[in-house]
């Protein structure tokens, strides 16, 4: 178990390695691999620049070269056309030069036509040109040069500034240069860069460097020998900053920088233009080319990402998807990998819990049969359908049976199980647990099993109880103890009290009997002192002789309460109460104090054991009439009030001296006297003894404080069955119930034929519990209250009911 143990452990450690490692490969692999691909996309956009930016530089120079080179030819073409004229007039030069004008000549500022004069020919030259149509024409010689070049026609293009004709090239070196260089080989020329004269008033900021294209005006020879007469130059001025823009902004379409340099005649480059496209330079290219006799220098440069199809979003979104990827492929794979190893440690986990669970349950039905098995009393479960889940060992000894009947119908038999008087098979519908099966609750019900192992039979006291949800299912419980024994106790008990009750009154009477004889003696004797205190003194036996004789009654109605046989009938409440109320009063002593003031109000008919329920309102009214403050009269009110259907609640209200709160909880047990009763005889019994005749009838019984002072006592009792009508469920069950209960007394009565006949009424004489309330009359001599003749008389016959005080209240 243990190495078992270790290599799961070790297995389980592997695993649990296994998944971070697979997912941190996964992840450096993939990392590497997006890495990679995005380098490479990286070098592929570098090369795509690379050749954009050669494509495009190669594009630049071709128009710089292109235009530079129609610049030429355009000079030439007009400077041959002007040859071709040997009279030139301004007419012949604004007609060679007019499709120009249309010929898109970047930076071009204007054409002129420009002759040499020296110095001592100016005014002719002047002159001369005039004629030739150069109005107004001013030549105007600068400083002191052998030779002045003068301009004199003049075609101003791209709507440059006029400037008047006469101004004198030679002033400007790199100009008068370039016009004697073409003289001099014949050939169209461009000049260094310098700041053309026109220019050289504009603010500096303006300034730009400029070019002469140049080309030599030649008039063919007049005749064979003869060599082409020199006319003059045509020359056109070029801004280089303005070409430069026009020629690079159309050919690069805005995304090339350039800076254009001329090498001068020195051998020195000079940068004559720049232009600026938007972006950062991080490519460069250069490319030199000749413009007529010169070399021209054109650096470029571009933003690489602007450069069309050169670079684009394509590595960031091959970075950031092919991390994401990664990152979901570590993932995944971690998942993959380390699930098994997680779902085995749930499952340990789970095992781990549910053999814990297991253990305790086992613990738990292990004490539940420990307990069950050493329970004293028995207990029976069954399921929904009646079959016995569980009958403890107490049950079986208890039943005698060790073998269960599955079906509710079979019990009665097989258990042998009859009501109390041990002769009616229990009915089905009435055995707890048939009645728990149903939802029902009862408690106490007596059951008499008498089988083979129990010839004797033995009493049992059966609760019964639906199953509690908790189980599981549904089903019912059964718990029952034998009171056999108990019975017997009780029975003997009773016994014992009837015969001591009986014992103990046969020499009371005795006395009470010699008593009257020696007073009705004393009678004849002649009155004196010693006779009057010997009659006082018999006076005092009678007296205790009569509390002994109510104490003795008590106590035996204490007993009756709880064990004579209820024999209830329908009994009208009014009739009763008046009765009650007529005896209690009718011996109160004229002048003993004011009469009292008793009102019955209407009262209903209930069903109950009349000797018993008399005793009740006996005891309440006979409280109500002693429980008043000295001197003052009683005032009693017995009321129905409102109760549940089927039920009466009658109120015995009173103004007297009240039962303070804290004596109120315990007021119904025996033997319990509020404080406020000393000075009042009692026994504290007769509370309990209602309560116990309340509580056998299935009401209640309990007190309250009546408003406006006193006390206000209840019960309630089942109403008496409506005397017509369909005898309906109720009629039923009652009639179900007094069976029970005469079943009940008749066993009783042949258990226990002495008490039964001790307790059963004799028909000649008041009920033995109906003659308890005259314990409680016998009042304490010096309270004044009416005095009652003792009910301790047992002989006296019962009077007849009258209309009482209530009657007529
Ligand atoms: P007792 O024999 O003392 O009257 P009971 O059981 O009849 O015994 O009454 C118990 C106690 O309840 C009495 O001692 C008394 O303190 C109190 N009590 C009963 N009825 C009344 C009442 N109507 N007014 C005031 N106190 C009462």
């Amino acid at each position: 178990m243990g190495s078992r143990g270790t290599i799961a452990h070790g297995e389980t450690r592997r695993a649990r390695l296994a998944g971070p490692l697979l997912a941190a490969a996964v992840l450096v692999i993939g990392l590497a691999v997006t890495l990679r691909t995005v380098g490479a996309l990286h070098d592929d956009q570098r090369a795509a620049a690379a050749r954009v930016m050669d494509q495009r530089t190669a594009v630049a120079r071709a128009a710089v070269t292109a235009e530079t080179g129609r610049y030429r030819d355009l000079m030439q073409a007009v400077a041959a056309g002007l040859g071709t004229n040997t009279r030139l007039t301004a007419g012949d030069f604004a007609a060679a030069t007019a499709p120009l004008e249309t010929a898109g000549l970047v930076g071009a500022t204007s054409v002129a036509f420009v002759v040499a004069t020296p110095s001592g020919e100016i005014e002719e030259t002047e002159r001369f040109w005039r004629s030739r149509g150069a109005d107004g024409l001013t030549l105007q010689p600068r400083g002191d040069p052998d030779l002045h070049l003068f301009s004199i026609f003049q075609r101003t293009l791209n709507n440059s500034a006029a400037v008047a004709s006469g101004i004198d090239v030679a002033s400007a070196p790199e100009g008068a240069a370039a016009l004697l260089e073409a003289r001099r080989t014949g050939r169209p020329t461009v000049s260094d860069a310098y700041v053309l004269l026109r220019d050289r008033n504009v603010p500096l900021i303006h300034r730009q460097l400029s070019f002469i294209f140049v080309a030599p005006v030649f008039t063919a020879p007049a005749g064979d020998g003869d060599l082409p007469s020199f006319q003059g130059w045509v020359a056109m001025g070029l801004r280089g900053q303005d070409f430069l823009g026009g020629v690079l902004g159309t050919a690069s379409q805005g995304l090339l920088d350039g800076e254009l340099y001329a090498t001068d005649g020195q051998g020195q480059r000079l940068k004559v233009a720049a232009y600026d496209a938007p972006g950062r330079r991080d490519l460069e290219r250069q490319a030199t080319f000749p413009v007529a006799d010169h070399q021209w220098t054109l650096l470029t440069g571009a933003d690489s990402h602007r450069l069309p199809g050169a670079r684009n979003g394509t590595p960031t979104t091959v970075l950031l998807g092919g991390i994401l990827l990664t990152l979901m492929l570590a993932v995944l794979v971690w998942v993959l990998a380390t699930g098994r190893s997680r779902a085995r440690e749930q499952v340990l986990v789970a095992t781990a819990e549910l053999r814990s669970a297991e253990a305790e349950s086992r613990r738990q039905a292990g004490l539940l049969g420990a307990i069950m098995a050493s329970l004293g009393d028995g207990v029976g479960v069954v399921d929904e359908n009646g079959a016995f889940l569980l009958h403890n060992p107490a049950a079986k000894a208890l039943l005698g049976v060790a073998v269960d009947a599955d079906r509710p119908d079979d019990w009665q038999a097989h258990y042998g199980i009859f009501r109390p008087d041990g002769r009616t098979p229990f009915p089905l519908e009435e055995m707890p647990l048939v009645r728990a099966l149903q939802g029902e609750v009862s408690d106490g019900v007596e059951m008499l099993i008498r089988n083979e192992q129990r010839p004797d039979g033995i009493l049992i006291s059966v609760d019964g109880r639906p199953l509690d949800p908790s189980a599981g299912q549904h089903g019912a419980v059964a718990v029952f103890h034998d009171i056999t024994e108990l019975r017997r106790y009780e029975n003997d008990l009773a016994v014992f009290a009837g015969v001591v009750a009986h014992d103990l009154k046969a020499p009371l009477a005795v006395i009470r009997g010699h008593c009257e004889t020696a007073g009705d003696e004393l009678a004849d004797a002649p009155p004196g002192p010693e006779v009057t205190e010997v009659r006082a003194a018999l006076d005092r036996i009678m007296n205790a002789v009569d509390r002994m004789a109510a104490l003795i009654d008590t106590l035996l109605a204490y007993t009756t309460s709880r064990d004579a046989p209820l024999t209830p009938r329908d009994v009208p409440l009014g009739p009763l109460v008046a009765e009650v109320v007529a005896q209690r009063t009718e011996h109160v002593r004229p002048g003993a104090g004011p009469p009292p003031d008793v009102y019955v109000g209407p009262l209903p008919e209930v069903r109950a054991d009349p000797a018993m329920l008399r005793h009740v309102l006996d005891n309440l009214v006979g409280n109500a009439l002693k429980y008043v403050p000295p001197g003052r009269a009683a005032r009693i009110d017995v009321t129905a009030g409102p109760a549940e259907p089927g039920w009466a609640r009658i109120e015995v209200a009173d103004r007297g001296i009240g039962i303070p709160a804290d004596d109120k909880p315990a007021i119904f047990e025996s033997f319990h006297r509020a404080r406020t009763a000393a000075g009042y005889a009692g026994t504290g019994l007769g509370l309990a003894i209602c309560r116990r005749i309340v509580e056998r009838h299935g009401g209640t019984i309990g007190v309250a404080d009546n408003p406006g002072g006193g006390t206000r006592f209840h019960f309630t009792l089942p109403l008496a069955a409506p005397e017509a009508g369909d005898p309906g469920a109720d009629r039923d069950d009652r009639v179900a119930l007094d069976r029970a209960l005469s079943e009940r007394a008749e066993a009783e009565a042949a258990a226990l034929p002495a008490v039964g006949e001790a307790l059963r009424p004799p028909a000649i004489r008041p009920p033995c519990v109906a003659e308890a309330p005259a314990r409680a009359a016998a009042p304490p001599s010096s309270s004044g209250a009416p005095v009652l003749r003792p009910a301790v008389a047992a002989a006296t016959p019962r009077r007849t009911p009258g209309a009482g005080p209530a009657g007529t209240a």
